[in-house]
């Protein structure tokens, strides 16, 4: 049985300020979820987002009290062994909370899965591979500082994919520091774009034109997410891949997308999906419309992106790998044990359930009072 629902809000610093065209950020707030069961099983789910209302239209006091007020007692006396039931329930009665759904699908999830002894993983039919490759940001938004960090990322073999953040800056601005970093690093790196939607239509033709003559490989989310027809004559105009993020809002939007033929590649984050089994159905719609698969983040800490990296796990085709850095951004580690990166790729735990704990005191130390 579900006994208690618990929310925390924690404020932890990132390593440095982490420049978006919607946000720059110098500290992240986790959204963690505790689900507690009346047979001693606990269990986590996070629903961490960006930059407050910069972003999306959850904000972590939103998703706090939502789930404090609105979902926790719904679900609260239900069986904790049936996750699918409850979460039907709270679709039933909650409209959008994507994220906060996601959060409690994830604790949900997490505390069955460690109750069986069985990896998050299998709850999901199981993964196909047991590492992911990740790809890093370079957000400082100074070239020479980018390239230098992109050059330590490489030798000490953590990432040979670079997304790097523009659309603050004019499109030839922006170019320039870009193609500036794609002639540094060469063949030895996969350097991609996301625009966070900051490019009208004309600018993102200028722009793309020089980004693809220039090497890159992707370009994410050029232009206003709610633009379905100008990214599709975006992904039709141009041979390098055009990623849809921000407007990927769960399976729905990725069937309008594919019906549209709007994006070659989708960034699938389980809290945008609003779950871990709606973001499957967004990567089952991917497979079916041919479009590939990338796996996003929300900057989460170590929870969210465990229970990310359990999805991806489960994917027969990653083409354009991960993103799943988040921890590695923040000063501090909420994980008794942090996630391990090693030779590019994240390794994705095999203990039960997400297979990584809370470190409680870590939590007492940074929630917010
Ligand atoms: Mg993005």
């Amino acid at each position: 049985m579900i006994q208690y629902i618990e929310t925390f809000l924690l404020d932890v610093p990132t390593i440095r300020p982490h420049k978006l065209s919607v946000a720059t950020m110098n500290t992240q707030t986790l959204v963690l979820v505790r689900v507690r069961c009346a047979d001693g099983v606990t269990g986590w789910g996070e629903a961490t987002t960006i930059g407050g209302l910069a972003y999306g239209e959850e904000s972590p006091d939103s998703i706090k009290a939502n789930i404090d007020t609105h979902i926790a007692p719904l679900l609260i006396g239900m069986d904790a062994a049936q996750p699918a039931k409850a979460m039907a329930k709270v679709r039933k009665a909650i409209q959008g909370n994507r994220f906060a759904k996601c959060a409690l699908e994830t604790a949900l999830l997490d505390a069955h899965a460690r109750r069986l002894g069985v990896p998050l993983s299998d709850l999901l039919g199981g993964r196909v591979r047991d590492t992911l490759p990740v790809a890093w940001t370079l957000a400082s938004g100074d070239t020479a500082k980018d390239i230098a960090e992109a050059e330590h990322m490489l030798e000490i073999r953590r990432h040979r994919i670079f997304k790097l953040k523009i659309g603050l800056r004019s499109v030839d601005a922006d170019v320039a520091h870009v193609l500036a970093i794609k002639r540094a690093l060469g063949d030895r790196a996969s350097v991609r774009v996301d625009v966070n939607q900051a490019w009208s239509e004309a600018q993102a033709v200028r722009g793309i034109a020089q980004l693809e003559a220039g090497g890159v490989d992707l370009v994410e989310q050029p232009v206003k997410a709610h633009h379905t027809a100008m990214l599709g004559r975006l992904a039709r105009r141009f041979d390098v891949a055009i990623m849809a993020d921000e407007a990927l809002h769960g399976p729905v939007d990725a069937l309008a997308l594919a019906r549209a033929d709007a994006a070659d590649v989708y960034a699938v984050k389980i809290a945008q999906s609003g779950g871990l089994f709606a973001a499957l159905e967004v990567a089952a719609v991917a497979r079916l419309a041919g479009i590939g698969l990338y796996g996003g983040t929300m900057l989460e800490g170590g929870i969210g992106t465990a229970a990310t990296a359990h999805v991806c796990a489960t994917f027969a085709d990653l083409e354009w790998d991960t993103e799943l850095f988040g921890p590695l951004l923040l000063t501090e580690e909420v994980l008794r044990e942090p996630l391990v990166y090693r030779d590019f790729e994240l390794q994705v735990p095999t203990g039960p359930g997400l297979g990584v704990d809370i470190d409680t005191d870590k939590l007492r130390s940074l929630q917010r009072k």
